[in-house]
């Protein structure tokens, strides 16, 4: 029997439409309208997409977004000039420099210049700190918060699960196995991480009742390595070549969906799984941010 297919679309949508009555009230009630800034350096043309997508969507939900567009030349000093304003600016609740930044400039230097309270996107090592240890107010990276959301929401709670991530990296697999394992809403399940040097990963894989999959590794996961009945994310997002496509390729997940729907009990698509859910909780992040400011200020 064919899969429950977890859509990060119609979950997104109902996430955003919860949102934009939020900004309503916060606005009706505490005179604040949620405020973003993104900053772009360079003329990346993904991360120009990337950006504006977001200040798009953000506008749809009554959220304040100001881009903040840099040449490729400008000096890091420059940079955490204007990382250290947007700190400083009441209006703006998230702070959202887009990645990759171009090699003269230090990231690392840059996400730790951004407040933690405007860290909307989860990177500065205090809010991965605090993730860790599950302890202090932090805003959770997008994508793992937005896996988290999906499993929720679907009815998957991962409480008492065995949840089986493939990947490592401090943008997915990491955070994720951290926001799984708090004693909170979406966490209390018993983690598996694997990586490139797992010594058996399909052992792995079959072991789990949820499979998270960010590899970047385009359909690797067949249905041989899933448990009949589990339930699958895949975060994977890779352009594969189509020449019978009209563009000449075609988005895929790593996990080749055809095959793997036909054993797993749920499983989310790519496109329409993650992709949606990551734009979605950074925006709810700044709108929490905007929520706790005006908590702050009575
Ligand atoms: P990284 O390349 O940073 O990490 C990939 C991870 O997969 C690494 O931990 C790597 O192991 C592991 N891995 C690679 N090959 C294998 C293998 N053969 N067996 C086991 N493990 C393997 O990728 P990201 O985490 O940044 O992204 C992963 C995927 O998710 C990409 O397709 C990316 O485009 C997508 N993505 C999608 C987002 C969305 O919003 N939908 C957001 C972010 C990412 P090791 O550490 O040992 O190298």
């Amino acid at each position: 029997m064919s899969a429950q297919i977890i859509s990060g679309t119609e979950i997104a949508a109902a996430i955003r439409a919860e949102l934009k009555d939020r900004v309503a009230a916060l606005v009706a009630d505490h005179g604040a309208t949620p405020g973003l800034a993104t900053v772009l350096v360079g003329d990346d043309p993904a991360s120009q997409i990337y950006v504006g997508m977001k200040n798009r969507v953000a506008g749809e939900m009554g959220i304040h977004s100001r881009q903040h567009t840099l040449p490729a030349d400008t000096s890091q000093e420059e940079l955490l000039g204007l990382v250290t304003g947007l700190n400083a600016d009441p209006a703006i609740h998230g702070i959202l420099v887009q990645l990759p930044l171009p090699d003269h400039i230090d990231e690392g230097a840059v996400i730790e210049t951004i407040d933690p309270s405007k860290d909307v996107d989860g990177f500065h090592p205090m809010s991965v700190g605090r993730l860790a240890t599950d302890s202090g107010a932090f805003f959770p990276p997008c994508t793992p918060a937005g896996v988290v959301e999906m499993l929720v929401r679907s009815g998957h709670d991962p409480a008492g699960k065995h949840v089986v991530i493939v990947g490592r990296s401090n943008i997915v697999g990491r955070p994720l196995a951290s926001l799984l394992l708090r004693k909170a809403r979406g966490g209390n399940a018993t983690v598996t991480v694997c990586h490139s040097r797992t010594a058996d990963l399909a052992t792995e894989t079959r072991r789990a009742d949820i499979l998270v999959v960010a590899m970047g590794r385009p359909e690797m996961i067949t249905a041989d390595m899933v448990r009949p009945g589990s339930v699958v994310i895949d975060v994977g997002t890779n352009r594969v070549d189509d020449p019978g496509s009209e563009r000449g390729y075609r988005v895929c997940g790593d996990v080749l969906f055809d095959e793997v729907k036909e054993v797993a009990g749920a499983i989310s698509p790519v496109p329409g799984g993650v992709g949606p859910m990551t734009i979605t909780m950074l925006l709810s992040n700044t709108v929490e941010s905007a929520s706790r400011a005006a908590r702050l200020r009575g």
